[in-house]
């Protein structure tokens, strides 16, 4: 153990894991079960009031899920996390408990698809208004603050990944701003990046990719940076004001700085529910104590395959930031030195049709609509994920008609190479 504390391969293993009190099982049990018996009336009560903290119902809280919220809090430097049942869920719930009707956030265009879809369409349900800005173009994120706005959304390495986002410039504008800056580091989980080192104050997950890593559980972590102050501040009423339901209890508060994982579990969770299954999260665990190992493995292989690809010559572009002649190179070196995460895009010159033929004839790589497995993906998005946008759509979503993306697995990079040498010279 080192003078600052564990190392992350340490925390990656141990942290929030003890040996069960009860029978000693080294690995964290999996508490399956919905709810827990309290010791008496004073007790439940004190459960109930937030008096006290331990297991009610696990809908907003499970032992077994509890040790996933520790973990990851552990590894992103953060105060307190909340788990819950999709990465979809945890933006959705982090939304929930800052934004009121009729107020905005501010969200980079460059975004994994169905996050697009979620704040242009789901969420005027509910009043909340996305204003868009270029991530590439820092200050069009304060150009884009109103006196409604509440929250910046970006995420680190933009799915499909291609892009490194400079969240140092961005976080400037919302610490300027006094807005959360919200960071979704799925793509370069806390081992590659540590978005609260620069600036962000919560970062979201979709633990479906890289965290539980084997393409066997949907869920979603919201991390705490414990670094904004919500007390006092009327824009927030969720963590600001008095709390009907836990007896006039002003969250932000009672729970300083880990208020905000406090008020999605015991506001959003509770009311919305989207809990994760304790099952769901033992396997997630599971896959995190690898998590070191399979992303710098990942990332170094995807590297190889990108650089090959780069030389191929039916290729006619490749977006990695690791590659040297990338434009995003440079952030990258900066913000991932250890490498730029392991999904990347690039253009056939054969178009469309040589997309399709591609995906039908890898063998290799899975043919599916995920990122983050052990086993290596690819996906034309074209003809399926943005199969129903017009071309000019799918290309400004950089879905254009020749656009392949891979998720590169733990298989040996020189099989993968052959595979893709082999279904690219088909026919
Ligand atoms: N954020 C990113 C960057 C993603 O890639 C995804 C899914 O692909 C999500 C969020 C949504 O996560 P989930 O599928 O777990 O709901």
């Amino acid at each position: 153990m080192s003078q600052q504390g564990p190392g992350f391969a340490t925390l990656a293993v141990h942290a929030g894991a003890q040996p069960d009190p009860t029978t000693g099982a080294r690995a964290t049990p999996i508490y399956q079960t919905t709810s827990f018996v309290f010791d008496d009336v004073d007790h439940a009560a004190s459960l109930f009031g937030l008096q006290a903290f331990g297991n009610i119902y696990t809908r907003i809280g499970n032992p077994t899920n509890a040790v996933l919220e520790e973990r990851v809090a552990a590894l992103e430097g953060g105060t307190a996390a909340l788990a819950v049942a999709s990465g979809h869920a945890a933006e959705f719930l982090t939304m929930h408990a800052l934004m009121q009707p009729g107020d905005e956030f501010i969200a980079a265009t460059k975004l994994y698809g169905g996050s697009i879809n979620q704040f242009n369409h789901s969420y005027k349900n509910f009043g909340w208004n996305v204003v868009w800005a270029d991530p590439d173009d820092p200050a069009a994120f304060e150009r884009a603050l109103s006196p409604r706005t509440k929250a910046i959304f970006v995420e680190s390495i933009a799915n499909p990944g291609g892009v490194i986002v400079d969240i140092e410039a961005i976080a400037v504008i919302a610490k300027k701003a006094k807005v959360p800056l919200i960071v979704d580091n799925t793509m370069a989980t806390p081992y590659l990046w540590r978005p609260f080192e620069h600036g962000a104050d919560i970062v979201v997950h979709s633990a479906t990719k890289f965290l539980g890593g084997h393409g066997n559980s949907i869920g979603g972590l919201i991390v705490d940076g414990g670094t904004f102050d919500w007390a006092g501040d009327d824009r927030y009423p969720m963590l600001s004001k008095p709390r009907p339901e836990y007896g006039g209890m002003v969250l932000g508060e009672t729970f300083g700085n880990f208020a905000f994982a406090i008020a999605t579990r015991v506001l959003s969770l509770r009311d919305l529910g989207p809990a994760l299954s304790p099952f769901n999260a033992f396997q997630i665990l599971t896959g995190i104590e690898t998590l070191p190992l399979r992303m710098q493995r990942q990332s170094d292989s995807t590297l190889v395959v990108a650089e090959h690809l780069a030389r191929h010559p039916a290729v006619s572009w490749v977006s990695y930031p690791g590659l040297a002649s990338d434009a995003y190179h440079e952030l990258a070196r900066k913000y991932v030195p250890k490498g730029a995460g392991a999904v990347f895009t690039f253009g056939l010159k054969g178009g469309y049709d040589a997309g399709v033929k591609l995906v039908g004839a890898l063998e290799l790589f899975s043919h599916l609509a995920n990122i983050g497995d052990t086993r290596s993906l690819v996906i034309h998005p074209a003809s399926t994920t943005h199969r129903q946008l017009a071309d000019a759509q799918k290309i400004a979503a950089g879905a254009g008609p020749d656009v392949v993306r891979l998720s590169i697995g733990l298989e040996e990079p020189a099989d993968l190479i052959a595979d893709l040498d082999r279904a690219l010279s088909d026919g």
